[in-house]
């Protein structure tokens, strides 16, 4: 995967959402492409566009939180909340960087673990981390309270 997005993803889907509802609603049906872990995917988009709304609605279709409890690990840089069948990894990484610093969160050892579903906010910043990454979730604000999202997975 490279950071301009590519082609030869073996699943592409899109969705549009007009709000935050339709967007927390929506994470069952990409919790479902998103499985089987373990699986790396950078969620991309710029500030405000639902990223962190649409990791509760996964994190809650997966059993693994309620909404309520999956919060913006913007300063805490890695969230991590344990379902019956997934380890979800929340990360933000907009304050992070270099690699170097990157480094001491110990992505690829959360990434190993056969269960992890590592969902990555701001992670095409770091070649690393689009390297490593199984797939991608590319949210745009379409104005108003619209967004899409277009999911590739499985390269
Ligand atoms: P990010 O993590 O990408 O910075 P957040 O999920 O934290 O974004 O915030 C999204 C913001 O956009 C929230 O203020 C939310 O109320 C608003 N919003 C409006 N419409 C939607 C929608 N359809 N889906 C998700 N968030 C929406
Ligand atoms: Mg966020």
């Amino acid at each position: 995967m490279e950071a301009d997005g590519v082609s030869g993803f073996l699943r592409e889907k899109r969705f549009k959402t007009r709000s935050v509802a339709g967007t927390l609603a929506m994470g069952e049906r990409v919790a479902e492409i998103l499985l089987p872990a373990p699986k790396l995917i950078v969620l991309r988009g710029d500030l405000g566009t639902g990223k962190t709304t649409l990791v509760k609605g996964i994190a809650a279709a997966l059993g693994a939180a309620s909404e309520e409890d999956v919060t913006s690990p913007t300063f805490t840089l890695v969230h991590e909340y344990v379902g019956p069948k997934v380890r979800l990894y929340h990360l933000d990484l907009y304050r992070l960087e270099t690699e170097r610093e990157l480094s001491t969160v110990g992505l690829e050892e959360m990434a190993e673990a056969p269960d992890a579903l590592v969902l990555v906010e701001w992670g095409e910043k770091f070649a690393s981390v689009v390297e490593r990454a199984d797939g991608e979730i590319v949210i745009e604000h379409l104005g108003g309270d619209e967004r899409s999202f277009l999911i590739r997975v499985g390269r």
